[in-house]
């Protein structure tokens, strides 16, 4: 038992050691002693870890930069600690600062900060970073990197040719000819129009996704949080809150158009995927992290709680309701009326979803009968949908969705189908409509997986 425990304490031990940034009691002040003197962050503890995407947020002015720049290597802390790789910053050599800003970090920008006067190869190419590498190899990585993202053709143009989410895109490539660890980017899309900002985003998603680098990004914007593992909500140079984002299924090749996988037990999977959590936990777990968004930490845990008593049957919609709507001060949620009614509107309505998805699911013997239940849940899916799809649009949604439900597709490629153009296989769903889909789509399955347990 004394064993267990010590190899439990090593275990938890081990894991705190491998966060890959860390900050510890972290502040930053500008122009520290005169009159404009400005604290730009005040006491951040944050800690990321490999393969991560993380999300920085909060309005203009509350310091996300500066924490990046700091992480970065470029902006000395005034007070506190960071930490790379488990090594205090503050004792790293000049060699090590080096690789920190060179080799463990690529960062990109809002302004792409390219080299106008160099072409799109040479822009990449350039960074000093390179010197120990031969200049052809350098061209050859920069070059498959363009290809990669669709851009090699413009290889000999000045950036100035390009569009701005090529230029983006080049910059990404920039960034990543090193092969970095961590990827930085500060407000990337910022200066970009929605379907470039699309690209772009989906571009660093697949970065994470595929190259399982970790991805650090800053936005005001709120319609990114989706992106991310993990949120940290900024104000006033501090850290609000964390919150963590449902986390997909990992692992698993893209599937080509047309490629089947081996049959696998999707549902089976996605318990195997949150086995730590106890079947009430991943219930409460999977409803609530699709509400969470707006509130506190605190306000999570007990709305957490209650959506567990919910599902356990434990209270009664009503009662739910009531909990939530109760003022934080007399231990309730301390939501507004309003938010309350519309949260048990809502879980109301999927866990009607869910129960009519069960009793269809019972009766699984023919493709017809397969079919039938893959059709209720497109209408689930579409219920929040405000666009009009085509016939060929709903006949693929139908056939995307039953290759997920019954196995042969992973949450990643079902995600990425939906927002594949029509021509390429794909739904032609814009991309946060086809995350949010895909999001209500794993919802459900996580429900329904352990309502039949
Ligand atoms: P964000 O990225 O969240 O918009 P920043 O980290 O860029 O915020 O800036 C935080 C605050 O620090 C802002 O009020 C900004 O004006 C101030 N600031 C940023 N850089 C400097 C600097 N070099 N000197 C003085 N003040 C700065
Ligand atoms: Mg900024």
């Amino acid at each position: 038992m004394a064993e267990a425990f010590v190899s439990l304490i090593h275990f938890v031990y081990n894991i705190a050691m491998d966060s890959l940034i860390k900050t510890e009691n972290l502040k930053v002040i500008y122009n520290r002693g005169k009159d404009n003197e400005f604290v730009a962050l005040n006491g951040i503890d944050i800690e990321i870890f490999p393969e991560e995407y993380i999300i920085f947020f909060g309005p203009s002015g509350c310091g996300k930069s500066t924490l990046l720049y700091t992480i970065l290597g470029l902006q000395p802390p005034s007070e506190g600690k960071v930490f790379i790789n488990g090594r205090d910053t503050a004792e790293f050599t000049e060699r090590d600062k080096n690789e920190q800003t060179s080799k463990f970090f690529g960062i990109i920008f809002q302004n792409f900060n390219l080299i106008y006067s160099l072409n799109v190869l040479d822009n990449i190419t350039l960074p000093e970073v390179f010197i120990d590498k031969p200049l052809k190899q350098r061209k050859e990585v920069a070059f498959a990197l363009l290809k990669r993202f669709g851009i090699e053709t413009r290889a000999a143009n000045l950036p100035g040719a390009l569009s701005g989410g090529q230029q983006q895109r080049v910059a990404i490539s920039r960034a990543l000819a090193n092969d970095p660890k961590v990827l930085l980017a500060d407000e990337p899309v910022g200066n970009l129009d929605s379907e470039s900002a699309g690209v772009v985003m989906n571009t660093l998603r697949d970065i994470n996704r595929d190259d399982k680098k970790t991805i650090i990004l800053v936005t005001h914007d709120p319609s990114y949080l989706s992106f991310a593992d993990r949120i940290y909500y900024f104000k006033d140079a501090k850290i609000e809150r964390m919150v963590k984002n449902r986390r997909g299924v990992p692992g698993g090749e893209p599937l080509k158009p047309g490629q089947a996988y081996e049959p696998v037990n999707e549902l089976e999977k996605l318990a195997r995927v949150h086995a730590y959590m106890n079947v009430p936990q991943l219930k409460a777990w999977s409803l609530t992290n699709y509400l969470i968004q707006e509130l506190t930490l605190n306000q999570t845990e007990r709305l957490e709680r209650a959506m567990e008593n919910l599902l356990a049957g434990k209270n009664s919609e009503h009662e739910f309701f009531e909990f939530l709507n109760k003022p934080y001060s007399e231990g309730g949620v301390g939501l507004y009326k309003t938010t309350a009614v519309h949260y048990t509107v809502m879980i109301g309505r999927i866990l009607r979803e869910v129960k009519l998805f069960v009793e269809n699911a019972k009766i699984l013997d023919t493709r017809e009968q397969k079919e039938k239940l893959v059709a209720l849940l497109k209408e689930f899916l579409l219920e929040e949908y405000k666009g009009e799809l085509k016939p060929a649009q709903m006949e693929r949604l139908q056939k995307v969705i039953y290759n997920r439900v019954f196995g042969v597709s992973t949450i990643d490629e079902f995600n990425r189908f939906l927002d594949w153009p029509l021509a390429d296989g794909g739904v032609g769903l814009n991309i946060m409509t086809a995350e949010r889909m895909a999001e209500k789509l794993e919802i459900i399955l996580a429900q329904v997986y352990q309502a039949q347990k």
